[in-house]
Formats: structure tokens, sequence, C-alpha cells
């Protein structure tokens, strides 16, 4: 591992700041950045997570809104950075949850569905056996799943009282949380999303760049409550000024996954990033022409900054970072997470065991939701650091699986990944994957590049950064891991970890 260069000193910027809105699952914070690219202040507010009934989840739109909003201005003060010097606001937010309110009141009718419920899995079932899953796949490039937003629309529609009959009336506007922020901050003059949320919707036609009325029919979600499609960069109308005084524009916006892809600077064909949190999320940047997925990913716009947009295949893992959370809370292993690198560390390898994360099934390329972890390869040499190793390099092996999987279906060999995420901080982790990967891995210098990809769309809509170039030179690395593993080892390793995902497919 060496470190390099590329930060640049903190001080008060001549430049002016970006503001980027980052509205995440569990917290939304507003954070903002100079003009090299450092954050220099930030504000955070958690959200609440309701679960009404086992499998649901909910939150309440007009607590995102608020928290939001209140961090907007927390960290003003607390910077003493205004908005006669903040440039312009970007948003990145929480994919696929969706709100619907009331286009007269501008109350929502009720609450947010969030990515994360399944209520909605009979309705994809429903649509599967009807037939719809090629065309959902080749028009919107996503695997017909409850994930995504339009079946949650569909569930509010047919579920709360009258909502069907003024939906038909042209009554009610919804929108993924980008969408609800950007209506609510400009005082309801804009009504639009981007073009990296909308491609998470399941109504947008990928190609064609707008939502697909027949897939609207299909689904029913009548077409007048979405909002307009633009790309990433460019206008989103101006905070209203009872929240920034200057009511700097709204420039910037694109869904977190593909904003941390734009953070990392992944402009080419064969970038990818890959973020280590809770779950793995990763993106691979394929260029100008989708590419449908053999392998189980799905394909989603990945940047969308000026007239041509960069498609992305997307694939996740279930189970990262909460498998470190899993060997501390419930197996009482580590105290902290942070603690679990070293103690990795301080065995040469695992002895041969394994822990196959498959909790709650397993994702791409396997795509198994009946599978269930397991633990083997257990010997007499089995102990603590062995399986607090085994856990971690869980989340390298997963990894793997999906870029090898990217790897096949756009014919790119990846010459290196870009990291972020919590556990990105694991060194063990890092070191791992580059070994198994036999690439380099560049952890980015800020943990999650997320928001720093939103305030980039909105500072080069606005000029504060004048092109990727510029954005190029600006972005800090905080480490390069080298590979560093014989090649036989790591056939040996792969096998083992290929034979154990087996045996939770049984
Ligand atoms: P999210 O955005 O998904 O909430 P974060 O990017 O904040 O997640 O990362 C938090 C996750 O990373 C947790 O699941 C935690 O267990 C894991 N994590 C945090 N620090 C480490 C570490 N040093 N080593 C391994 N995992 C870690």
């Amino acid at each position: 591992m060496g470190s390099i260069g590329g930060s640049v000193p903190l001080g008060k910027s001549s430049q002016g700041y970006v503001m980027a809105l980052d509205a995440g699952t569990t917290s939304v914070r507003a954070v903002l950045f100079d003009e090299y690219g450092c954050r220099v202040a930030q504000a955070q507010r958690s959200l609440t997570m309701l679960y009404p009934h086992p499998g649901w989840v909910e939150q309440d739109p007009v607590e995102i809104l608020s928290r939001q909003i209140a961090c907007m201005i927390e960290v003003q003060f607390k910077s003493g950075i205004h908005s006669d010097r903040i440039k312009s606001v970007g948003i990145t937010n929480q994919r696929e949850t969706v709100v619907v309110w009331d286009r007269r009141t501008g109350q929502p009718i009720y609450n947010a569905i969030v990515w994360q419920c399944r209520r909605t899995a009979p309705l994809v079932e429903e649509l599967v056996e009807r037939g719809y899953a090629d065309l959902i796949r080749e028009r919107t490039g996503l695997v017909p799943d409850a994930y995504f937003s339009a079946t949650k629309i569909r569930w509010i529609l047919d579920n709360v009282e009258g909502a069907r009959e003024m939906a038909d009336a042209g009554a009610l506007m919804c929108g993924t949380i980008d969408t609800w922020l950007i209506y609510n901050l400009t005082h309801g003059l804009v009504h639009a999303t981007d073009y990296t949320n909308a491609s998470r919707t399941m109504l947008f036609d990928i190609k064609k760049l707008d939502w697909d009325d027949e897939l609207c029919n299909i689904v029913g979600v009548p077409r007048s409550m979405l909002p307009e499609c633009r790309p990433s960069a460019g206008g989103f109308g101006r905070v209203s000024s009872d929240i920034m005084t200057q009511h700097p524009p709204i420039a910037g916006v694109a869904g977190d996954q593909q904003a941390s892809l734009f953070g990392h600077c992944c402009f080419e064909p064969g970038n990818v990033k890959n973020t280590y949190g809770t779950g793995c999320f990763m993106l691979m940047n394929v260029g100008t022409e989708p590419i449908f997925s053999q392998n189980g990913l799905v394909t989603t716009v990945g940047i969308a900054d000026g007239t041509e947009v960069d498609y992305a295949l997307e694939g996740s893992v279930f189970q990262a970072g909460s498998t470190i959370q899993w060997i501390r809370d419930e197996l009482g292993l580590v105290e902290t997470a942070a603690e679990t690198s070293d103690i990795a560390r301080s065995v040469p390898n695992t002895d041969g065991c394994y822990l196959v994360p498959a909790f709650t099934g397993l994702g791409a390329p396997w795509w198994n939701s009946d599978a269930r972890g397991v633990v083997c390869g257990i010997t007499r040499a089995t102990n603590r650091a062995r399986l607090v190793r085994a856990a971690c390099e869980s989340l390298a092996y997963q990894s793997y699986d999906v870029l090898k999987a990217m790897e096949a279906d756009s014919g790119h060999s990846i010459p290196s990944l870009s990291a972020d995420g919590g556990a990105a901080r694991n060194e063990f982790i890092m070191q791992f994957q580059a070994d198994l990967l036999d690439i380099e891995v560049v952890r980015a210098e800020l943990s999650e590049t997320t928001a720093l990809g939103a305030a980039y769309l909105a500072g080069l809509a606005t000029g504060f950064w004048a092109d990727r170039e510029e954005l190029q030179t600006i972005t800090a690395h905080s480490a390069i891991y080298v590979p560093g593993m014989e090649q036989t080892t790591r056939e040996q390793l792969l096998a083992g970890w290929h034979e154990a995902v087996r045996r939770t497919l049984m």
C-alpha cells in the first residue's frame, strides 16, 4: 500500500462553495465543498425508519424534507458560509424510494415507501406472470423487482382511499426523493427528476431518456403524475429565499450510486467504483451504448452530465458491512468494526474456512433468494481471528464475483477499482480485494464520494469547475493497494470460495 497526495489544504475559498444535499436512507446531510473539492463543513440529521408490517419499510416525507432543510440552515451557521457565497446546490439521494403528494396542497397522501420495502413483490410477480419481464428489461435495463419505484407508486394508488380517482384526474404528483426535495425547495415551481433517478423507477426508457407510456399503462401509473426528466447537470430551479436568502440554483441531481460514480471521476468506459457500506454497490461505466447483462446485473443510466449519457452496469452485494455488524452484534467476536482489520491480519489465512453471508439469499451474479449463509471448512485451527478474517474476506470475494460478471458482460478488463464507503476504511479488506482481483484498488480520500459527486455535478453546471479534467485534478485518493498475491494462491482461495457458495445454494 502506498499513500499518494492530491488533497489540498483546507482554507477559506475565494471562489465560493457548492452545497451538496445527501438525502440517504438513514440520514440526510448538507455538505459544503470548496473549489478544491475539500469538504469544509457538514450538518447531518438521522431519519426515522418505520416498519408497519414485516417486510414493509416507510419514512415520513415531511421528516425527510424538514431535516434536510435543517441541515442546510445549520451548515451555513456552523461554517459562517452563507448563501451569498454558495454558488449552487447539488442533490443526491437514496434511489427508488417514492412519495406521492396532492398537487393542490403539496401534502403527501401516504408515507414514502422505501426501496427496501418488499410489499409489492406480488405485484411484480403478476407483471412477470403477465409476460412483461422481457419488455421491462429491454426498456428499463432492470430485472423486474419490488425494489424499484413503479409498483410502489401503484400500491399507493391502489391502497389509499380516493388516490386512484385523484391520479386519474391529474390531481396527484409523485417522485423519488430528489423530486420531492426539488419540488419543495423551489416552492412547487419545479417538478423534475434526473435521468439517473428516473432509470431506477422501472418506468423509464433508458434509450429514449423519457418515461415509457406502455410501461406506465402496464403498471398502472398515470404519466401525468410523473416529473419531467432532465440531465443530471443543469437547471432544477432555485432554492427558495426563505431557506437560502440568495436562492442559489439547484444545478446537479443524481441518485446516490451514480453520484458516487461521478465523484470517483469514473468518466471512461471500464471505470468501476465499489462502495463498501452496509451492502456493496458496484457500478461500471460502459460508455454511450447500454449493455444488457447476461450475468444478472442491471443496466442503468450512469452519468448524464451533458448531452450524451454514459450507461452503467450495476451489481450489488446484499451483505457487506452488515456481515461485520453481525459478527460484532450477534456473535460477539469483536467490539468494534474498526478492530477487524488488525484481527484479520493477525493470522496468515483462514486455513480453509469461509463465511458466505447469504442471510437473505444471494444477489448478483447468483440471484438465489433461497440461499442461506454458511460457515464451512471449520477445523480445530479455526478460531476467533480466522472467523473474523473469513467475515472480512467475504466482502472482497462477493465483490470479486460482481466485478467478474461486469467484465464478462462488457468485454472490458478492469485496470483498477475505485473504492469508498465505511468498510473501505478496513485496510485488510482493501488489500485482500486488490490481491484477489490482481488489480490496484484506489480508495477515495472521502469515505464516501456520493455528496462530492452531487457537488461536482452542480459545480460543473454553473462553471464553478470548468470541466471533467479539472475535477480529475482535484479528486484526492487516500491510498492505493497494490496486488501482491501469487496466482496459485489466488486460484486456490477462489476455488474454495466458490465451493462454499455452492453449499449455500443446496
Ligand atoms: P451505509 O452508508 O450503508 O450506512 P457506511 O458507508 O456508513 O454504510 O458503512 C457502514 C458499514 O461499514 C457498517 O455496516 C459497518 O459494519 C462497516 N464498517 C465500518 N467501519 C468498518 C471497518 N473498519 N471495517 C469493516 N467494516 C466496517
